[in-house]
């Protein structure tokens, strides 16, 4: 497919530079923990009624990204991150280019700017949990079960550098001029980027003018609604970034200079399950303590309760694996 469109490059469309494109990638890699730091400060109002949701986040994201994509492909052929960057796709067939994208490549677009993440992630998740529970040595397998969890660890690794290495190279011949196709993904689907028409920006002297000649329309309010909408996720995300690595700053300092606070008040819940697992009833066996609740627990009665129900039986805070640690009292 390369050697079909090379002969393209630079005469019938503008190719983009490397930077932008680069830029634009780690730009739609930034949506997502934006989209997960807002979603945790919202449901952080109601934590202990509300926090358990946080499990779908990967989940809601999913959905976020499918609307937010779609809506960005339909009107300017192009992902979030690719319009912010002023680009848009444009689709090579049979050595001719089309300049709005084929209802196939729109769709594959989607399909793949949305499921590829989202794919990835779970796997990472997935070679994640094992690789901690072989270490852990927490769960006893059959020898199948142990191969298949090995081929998961060993497979994230490999696949991810392999395509780290496919989209290097893909670079390197953008840039070498020797193929039209910017990332590996893109080549899949015939599609190229190039730079899109400056969009038209609404001001508020033609705002106003369009108010007074009764003109305003439909879509100039979709067009408002949205760059308020697109303006503001990009602020709320710089924003809530900047937040943490205030709080983070200050909080080291303070541990400094400030006095030792009192301990909080033991609830009363707490009072009962005094020396008890408060799954069992009964003297803690082999005892970890949930670090995000403080409860501890029998390790055998608290693993397939958190893997289940992913929160803390007690306070209903989100919880996962990592967050036991194991106390080792006697
Ligand atoms: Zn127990």
């Amino acid at each position: 497919m390369a050697e079909k469109g090379a002969h393209l490059t630079g005469t019938t469309f503008i190719r983009p530079s490397i930077f932008e494109i680069i830029a634009q990638e780690s730009f739609a890699s930034t949506v997502e923990p934006a989209f997960k730091k807002i979603l945790s400060f919202i449901l952080s109002f109601n934590f202990e009624r509300y926090g358990h949701l946080l499990r779908w986040a990967d989940e809601s994201y999913l959905i976020f990204n499918i609307i937010l994509q779609r809506h960005y492909l339909k009107k300017y052929s192009a992902s979030f991150s690719e319009t912010f960057y002023g680009l848009k796709r444009i689709a090579i067939i049979d050595s001719k280019i089309k300049h709005r994208l084929p209802n196939k490549q729109e769709k594959l677009s989607l399909i793949f700017i949305v499921l590829f993440p989202y794919l990835k992630n779970k796997f990472y998740q997935l070679s994640q949990r094992y690789r901690f529970e072989e270490i852990n040595g927490s769960v006893t397998h059959s020898k199948w079960q142990k191969l298949y969890r090995n081929c998961v660890v060993k497979g994230y690794t490999i696949s991810f550098m392999l395509y780290e290495f496919m989209v290097l190279y893909n670079y390197v011949l953008y840039v070498a001029g020797k193929s039209v196709y910017q990332l590996p993904l893109l080549r899949l689907l015939s599609i190229t980027l190039t730079y899109s028409k400056p969009q038209q920006i609404l001001n508020i002297s033609d705002l106003l003018r369009k108010i007074k000649d009764n003109s305003f329309g439909l879509s100039d309010g979709m067009d408002i609604l949205q760059r308020t909408v697109t303006t503001s996720l990009e602020f709320g995300a710089f924003f809530l970034q900047f937040l943490s690595w205030w709080t983070q700053e200050h909080y080291q300092k303070s541990l400094i200079t400030l006095p030792v606070p009192p301990p909080p008040k033991i609830p009363e819940i707490a009072k009962e399950y005094k020396g008890r697992c408060p799954i069992c009833h009964k003297a803690i066996r082999v005892p970890v303590v949930l670090s995000i609740s403080g409860y501890v627990f029998c390790y055998q009665c608290i693993l397939p309760v958190i893997r289940n129900t992913r929160k803390c039986p007690v306070t209903n805070y989100p919880a996962q694996e990592d967050d036991l640690i194991r106390l080792y009292l006697d």
